[in-house]
């Protein structure tokens, strides 16, 4: 069985197209800057494992970036399939599922009008995924369209932890709650973890730092959620590249206030203009790290700030499972940084949780590393996340239900 999977953003379509039976990656690529005057593929035929092909044309839409992805995979001499009707599934990122959607769900009309309802609580994701859905529709009208939220793995938070402590009629009218994000990541580590301690998923408790562009971090007890760092909407937990994480919200009235800033400037502020760029000038903590061996002071700052985030929150989430079988670092600074991972764990042994620096400092070897000390109560473990492969697992098993 081939299964599509595809990631639609506001200016870019991500997409990798799976052989189920060995889950193998038949082709994957990336169209980037849709509406802009220069835009890009860059498609790559893995089975043939031949260099990646760029091609560089201006892509007015989704609808002409889609074209394009199916006409890459379709092409006679790179192509990997050769018609639309060998995929049978396509699976299609969501970023919001609001409280409608706790598990994949497969798209119908429906459906399609209820991720549009939800627009208004992620104005930036939903609609490019509900284009990127509509647009695979007729592309691939023989292939079941399924829908996998990141919001979905939160739903099991409880209501204690997933309401914000304001009158309830924001909750009620107007749905303001902790929905929580990279929820598809956060569940893919937990059932790698699971597995690899020889564990029922149902029996597992771990907390689980997905450390990318965009950080959260997840407390999972028994395999489900039960609490997450992103909130209402993707800014708030921990500090991220460009994204304040928590901040006193009485900042915002100051600035709207004593400061004359528009609400959208403030938007802008917190969303793009913070986090490590707004401490050091840079958002890529490689390049905060290569500053940090130059003695460079806002770099150490930023760094510094970074990590004692990140463990803050594991105190308050080892507090709030009682028990943890595992710590688990991933995505970009989780799975590659030995420096933040050695940050965050210095003086955790109190809590259960040893490093052992030297298995630290070798980092990743294979799917999952041990990098806790012998004699650690808590295992620490870094697993590569992949999103994209729990996306075409979950479309699998709708499709197999
Ligand atoms: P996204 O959230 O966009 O999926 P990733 O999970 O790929 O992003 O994470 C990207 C981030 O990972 C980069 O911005 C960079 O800060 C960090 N990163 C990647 N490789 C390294 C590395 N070797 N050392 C430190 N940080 C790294």
């Amino acid at each position: 069985m081939k299964i599509l999977v595809i990631n639609a953003g506001s200016s870019s379509i991500k997409y990798q197209l799976f052989n189920m039976d060995d889950r193998s990656v038949l082709a994957a690529g990336v169209v980037e800057r849709i509406g802009e005057e220069k835009g890009q593929i860059k498609h790559e035929n893995k089975l043939a494992g031949t260099a990646p092909i760029v091609n560089r044309l201006a892509i007015p839409d989704h609808q002409a970036g889609l074209n394009m992805v199916a006409q890459s995979l379709l092409d006679a001499e790179k192509g990997v399939i050769s018609t639309p009707n060998e995929i049978t599934a396509v699976g299609h990122r969501v970023v919001h599922g609001g409280e409608k959607f706790s598990a994949p769900t497969v798209i119908n009309e429906e459906v399609l009008s209820v991720i549009d309802s939800l627009s208004s609580l992620a104005p930036l994701h939903n609609p490019a995924n509900l284009t990127g859905i509509q647009v695979a529709m007729k592309l691939f009208p023989h292939a079941t369209q399924v829908a996998i939220f990141d919001t979905a793995f939160h739903q099991s938070i409880p209501d204690y932890a997933y309401r914000y402590a304001i009158p309830n009629e924001l909750y009620e009218k107007h749905h303001i709650r902790v929905y929580g994000f990279h929820g598809t990541s956060h569940l893919f580590v937990s059932k790698v973890a699971a597995e690899y301690l020889d564990k029922p998923l149902e029996e597992t408790n771990l907390i689980t730092a997905h450390l990318g562009n965009g950080a959260s971090i997840t407390a999972v007890s028994g395999g489900k959620s039960v609490d997450t760092s992103m909130g209402f909407s993707p800014l708030p937990g921990l500090m991220m590249g460009t994204r304040s994480g928590d901040i006193d919200p009485a900042i915002v009235f100051h600035l709207a206030k004593d400061h004359g800033m528009e609400i959208s400037e403030i938007d802008k502020l917190l969303n793009k203009k913070s986090g490590l760029l707004g401490i050091s000038g840079d958002n890529d903590l490689r390049d905060i790290e290569e500053r940090m061996a130059k003695n460079d002071e806002a770099a150490r700052l930023a760094f510094e700030m970074y990590s004692y985030r990140i463990k803050k929150y594991i105190g308050a989430y080892t507090a709030a499972l009682g028990r943890v079988d595992a710590l688990v670092f991933t995505a970009g600074v989780g799975e590659n940084s030995d420096r933040v991972r050695h940050q965050v764990c210095q003086g955790l042994a109190s809590l259960g949780y040893t490093l052992d620096p030297v298995k630290n400092s070798q980092g990743k070897k294979g799917e999952v590393s041990e990098i806790h000390a012998e004699g650690s109560r808590i295992k620490i473990l870094i697993i590569s996340t992949n999103e994209e492969l729990e996306i075409a697992l979950q479309s699998e098993a709708v499709l197999l239900a």
